[in-house]
C-alpha cells in the first residue's frame, strides 16, 4: 500500500508558525515543546558574494501521525489546511513524487504511520 507524505515547499515557507499551532490544536498537545511539527530556520549565512543563504523549513516529528483521524474524514491534515502560503501538499509519494521533480528547494516527509 503506498505511503501517505507530506510535501513541503520550503522555498516559499514564510516562517509564520501557524502550522505549529495547528498541529497542536489539533491533537490537544500541551504547552512546550511537544508537537508534530517544527519549524527551523536555517542561517543567515554568507556563501559568497551577495550571495545567502536563509530558509525556514517545517520538520515533522515523530509525535505527526499524519492528522490520521482528519484524512479518515477525507479532510487535509492540519497543518495543511492552515498554511496560508499553500506550501505544504499531503497525499501519497506516488503522487507527490512527480512534483517534486518540477522545482528546487522541496523536502517529502515520510512520517512512520
Ligand atoms: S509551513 Fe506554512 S504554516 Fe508552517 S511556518 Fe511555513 S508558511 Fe507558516
Ligand atoms: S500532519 Fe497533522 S500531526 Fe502531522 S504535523 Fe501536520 S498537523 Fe501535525
Amino acid at each position: 500500500m503506498s505511503k501517505q507524505a507530506l510535501l513541503i515547499d520550503y522555498e516559499f515557507c514564510s516562517d509564520c508558525h501557524t502550522c505549529e499551532v495547528a498541529c497542536k490544536m489539533e491533537h490537544g498537545f500541551p504547552e512546550g515543546d511537544a508537537n508534530g511539527i517544527k519549524v527551523y530556520e536555517v542561517g543567515p549565512w554568507h556563501i559568497e558574494g551577495d550571495k545567502w543563504q536563509l530558509v525556514y523549513m517545517p520538520v515533522p516529528t515523530d509525535m505527526c501521525d499524519l492528522c490520521a483521524d482528519r484524512t479518515a474524514k477525507g479532510k487535509l491534515p492540519a497543518c495543511v489546511h492552515s498554511c496560508y502560503t499553500g506550501c505544504m501538499t499531503y497525499g501519497t509519494v506516488e503522487e507527490l513524487q512527480p512534483q517534486m521533480e518540477k522545482k528546487t528547494r522541496q523536502a517529502l516527509f515520510v512520517p512512520e504511520q
